[in-house]
């Protein structure tokens, strides 16, 4: 165990600063520079897993591939490490709380009192140093969600006050990242926010080892000089994180700024040659100078928040890059879409997807989406709730079947294309109760799916509750709608195809959650190739 490493990473002055893609950064050069990491994050909020959030809230709710409901960060940190993540790398106080109270009806703590130290914060350390046992990482990269001063945050700041101090300045580091705001009045950048940021953080007893400053603007040495002066740090630990076009060019500004290098120096760790970024920076040239450009629109029920589509708008970022095409995404409000106006609203794109969802707002507009889609023949991915509802639209509109429905939105409906699984009609919990994680797939040979992913096995994550009702097989089947992937257990229909269209899909998993930089999801990947075409 002491041979694990571990980085800490917290957050001043506000939020929103990028903690989670300064982490998956740092990551990404140290796993260039050939060592095996990972990334946690710890949120401070009491939901046991984010599963039961409103996408408004704290946006997308990314799912592993073991089937937990985490953190959208979570996706940032596959999408740069190509590694799948799982349920121990997102903790919430909720969870920790769960914990610790079960333990204490077992009797666990029999005759004690339990409090936040030491039975809070001895569960959160063990959360941390869970990802380090089995030697599978020479570092863990840890990210304390919320901004410091929170009192939510308080027992993981202290947490980590601890394990410093346990573990020696060499084995643990934190990184602590700030806010340089401009002041265009006056035409300054100002330190005073980073510098009251880090007395918090020492009035907890952290000294943090490394500065991260956001900034809008360059940061003389000058100014680094004196944040390293006013916040005991090295001059040379003081880094800037500038804002940039994309957030994948954020390794290679951390690399100019020495971030990794830093890192392991103070950690003691060996800092190799240069690491190795050859694909990473073929991908960012390949981003940065397309020769097509389509644009595709995105038709869900969150599009003012685009957070809520995130694994969803990087994948046509990856898969743009794959066909050197940039992918201008239009989102579109499927409450605002109706019979009279579909024309006006989704003219002039190549490619349209339907996004995942729950509820009935915003269901018709989805379902007239799928119709124009299918009508017009323009290139259509269905995803998820997607799927269901071009599955609800063939039935009314090919297959006559008049208030065709899934039971999610009618429970009464003559036509349940869409139905509630058999084995979710005795669950009354709502948290971790959905069908979760990686399934199985079997895809016919004779599809259009077949011959984009280029084999008959597949294993994606999937998050619903209501599937397709396989009592209608055959009256899709013979009218044109195929399902061409079926899970080989349960026999639950995973991807609807019509081969008469130039390219419509409806798949009921999430392939946007396993799309990353160095391996694009091919669904996206062939979908973006179909819109240029
Ligand atoms: N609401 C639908 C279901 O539960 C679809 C879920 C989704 O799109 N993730 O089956």
């Amino acid at each position: 165990m002491a041979d694990v490493k571990y980085v800490f990473v917290t957050g001043g002055v506000t939020s929103s600063l990028g903690k989670g893609i300064i982490s998956a950064s740092l990551a990404k050069l140290l796993q260039s520079r050939g060592y095996s990491v990972t990334i946690q994050k710890l949120d401070p909020y009491i939901n046991v897993d984010p599963g039961t959030l409103n996408p408004y809230e704290h946006g997308e709710c990314y799912v592993t591939l073991d089937g937990a409901e985490t953190d959208l960060d979570l996706g940032h940190y596959e999408r740069f490490l190509n590694v799948p993540t799982s349920q121990a790398n997102n903790v919430t106080t909720g969870r920790i709380y769960q914990t610790v109270i079960n333990k204490e009806r077992k009797g666990d703590y029999l005759g004690k009192t339990v409090q936040i130290i030491p039975h809070i914060t001895d569960e959160i350390k063990r959360r941390i140093k869970l990802l380090g046992s089995g030697n599978k990482y020479d570092i863990v990269i840890t990210e304390i969600g919320g901004t410091v001063g929170d009192m939510e945050s308080l027992p993981y700041i202290e947490s980590v006050r601890q394990l410093k101090w346990e573990m020696g300045s060499q084995n643990c580091i934190v990184i602590h990242l700030t806010l340089v705001p401009y002041l265009s009045a006056s035409g300054e950048l100002k330190t005073k926010p980073t510098q009251h940021s880090v007395k918090v953080l020492l009035e907890n007893g952290i000294q943090p080892d490394i500065l991260v400053l956001r900034t809008e603007r360059n940061l003389t040495q000058d100014i680094k000089r004196k944040v390293a002066l006013f916040c005991n740090v090295e001059e040379e630990a003081v880094v800037q994180s500038v804002d940039v076009s994309t957030i994948y060019e954020v390794p290679i500004k951390m690399l100019e700024e020495k971030l990794d290098s830093t890192v392991l120096r103070k950690m003691t760790l060996p800092v190799a040659k240069e690491p190795q970024l050859t694909q990473w920076r073929e991908f960012l040239t390949r981003l940065k100078n397309p020769k097509h450009s389509v644009q595709v629109g995105l038709v869900g029920k969150y599009v003012e928040l685009p957070d809520a589509y995130k694994s969803i708008s990087e994948s046509f970022i990856h898969s743009g890059a794959m066909n050197e095409c940039e992918v201008n995404v239009r989102y579109i409000h499927s409450e605002e879409i109706t019979d009279e106006n579909v024309n006006k609203m989704l003219k002039g794109l190549q490619g349209i997807l339907v996004a995942p969802g729950f509820g009935s707002r915003g269901i018709e507009g989805k379902i007239t989406t799928a119709k124009y889609a299918r009508e017009n023949n323009i290139p259509f991915l269905g995803i998820c709730l997607g799927m269901q509802c071009a599955v609800i639209e063939f039935a009314r509109n090919v297959l006559h079947l008049e208030g065709a429905h899934s039971t999610e939105i009618n429970h009464k409906t003559k036509h349940p294309v869409i139905d509630l699984m058999e084995e979710q009609k005795s669950i009354i919990d709502k948290g971790g109760t959905m069908r979760l994680g990686g399934y199985k797939c079997i895809i016919s040979k004779n599809s259009l799916t077949y011959r984009i992913y280029g084999r008959t096995e597949i294993v994606e994550r999937h998050r619903h509750r209501y599937e397709f009702n396989d009592k209608y097989f055959d009256e899709f089947r013979e009218n044109g709608m195929i399902p061409v992937g079926i899970n080989p257990e349960s026999k639950l229909v995973e991807i609807m195809e019509i081969p008469s269209h130039k390219w419509f899909i409806g798949v009921q998993f999430h392939p946007e959650y396993s799309s990353t930089v160095i391996s694009p999801h091919p669904l996206f990947v062939n979908f973006i190739k179909a819109c240029i075409d």
